[in-house]
């Protein structure tokens, strides 16, 4: 079988990594490559198994995005939905996930598995369950939303794919995307990201990306694209102006993140990284819950 090559892409996280710390983000994206392989190193193997692992607050956020996505499918196919069964097989699902993480079967093969728990650090059962009733409250008020009805309305071929992770190229460079809702209207298309964290700029950001998407993509004009970012479970709904110029302004920060990302390679052309090049930050905050740490402290023999 050829070997998967490491290609240089871009991605919001991808962004936010490299912004937090270059010895994490060289873990992720280089340090664990290739650690799927049944013959590969120790250490290589062990940095992606901890590159796969989540923690508590993303776990909730996953669940609620891949809910929200098998119900807009059930909407897409013309299907009744019953919120209380899809919360009750949601709440099944992340116990059996819970379970699976604290017995470490992510270790031996694929499988669910939470930082938490590979470091066992010290969560009181209330925050377990708050990372529960966040989902619940999520779903709950996504289920009396507007956009029930107005998926619910949808015909078919105004239907685009569903949180499906796509790419479009930008000079050159594959830059990843996966509108959650995406939808044609009067003649345009209109984004639609759900949130359950607090508002941060970086979400107008993630937007703007997905407007390149579309452009590229569905080949819309950006005049006729609208983005909207829904807090949940809040409701809360934040619309993003997509225009010539803050595409421009967005895709000024994607290029200067690129650069920098590419300026740290050994080699530019075949992607290649020492991980000499990529020192830790000296933010110890961003070390407590690094899915790192261990290696990270192994290697350089001093605490973080
Ligand atoms: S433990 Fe700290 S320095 Fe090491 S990779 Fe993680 S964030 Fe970076």
């Amino acid at each position: 079988m050829a070997t998967l090559e490491n290609r240089f892409s871009w991605s919001k996280s991808r962004h936010e990594k490299f912004e937090a710390c270059l010895r994490q983000y060289y873990y992720q994206y280089y340090g664990s490559w290739g650690g799927w392989e049944r013959d590969a190193p120790p250490e290589v193997r062990e940095l992606y198994i901890l590159k796969k692992l989540t923690n508590r607050h993303a776990w909730s956020g996953t669940a609620v995005h891949d809910a929200i996505r098998r119900i807009l499918t059930l909407l897409r196919d013309g299907a009744e939905i019953d919120p209380e069964r899809i919360v009750a097989t949601v709440r099944a699902s992340m116990r059996a996930q819970f379970r699976e993480s604290r017995e470490g079967a992510y270790r031996f093969r694929k499988a669910f598995g939470l930082r938490e728990h590979e470091y066992a650090e010290e969560v009181s059962a209330e925050e377990w369950r708050a990372s529960w009733e966040l989902v619940e409250s999520c779903l709950r008020a996504f289920f009396r939303s507007r956009w029930v009805d107005l998926a619910r309305s949808l015909p078919r071929e105004a239907w685009l794919p569903i949180d499906e992770l796509g790419s479009f190229l930008y000079r050159g460079v594959p830059v990843f995307a996966a509108p959650d809702f995406a939808f044609r209207a009067g003649g345009g298309v209109v984004l639609v990201d759900w949130k359950t964290g607090k508002a941060r700029e970086a979400d107008r950001d993630q937007l703007l990306g997905y407007a390149l998407y579309a452009r590229a993509t569905w080949d819309v004009p950006l005049e006729r694209i609208q983005g909207r970012v829904v807090y949940l479970p809040e409701l809360d709904e934040v619309e993003v102006v997509v225009d010539d110029a803050s595409v421009a302004d967005f895709e000024r920060r994607m290029q200067d993140s690129i650069d920098r990302m590419r300026a740290l390679l050994v080699d530019s052309e075949r992607n290649l990284a020492r991980i000499e090049d990529f020192p830790r930050t000296e933010t110890s905050a961003t070390c407590l819950h690094c899915a790192f740490r261990r290696p990270c402290l192994q290697q350089d023999g001093s605490a973080p």
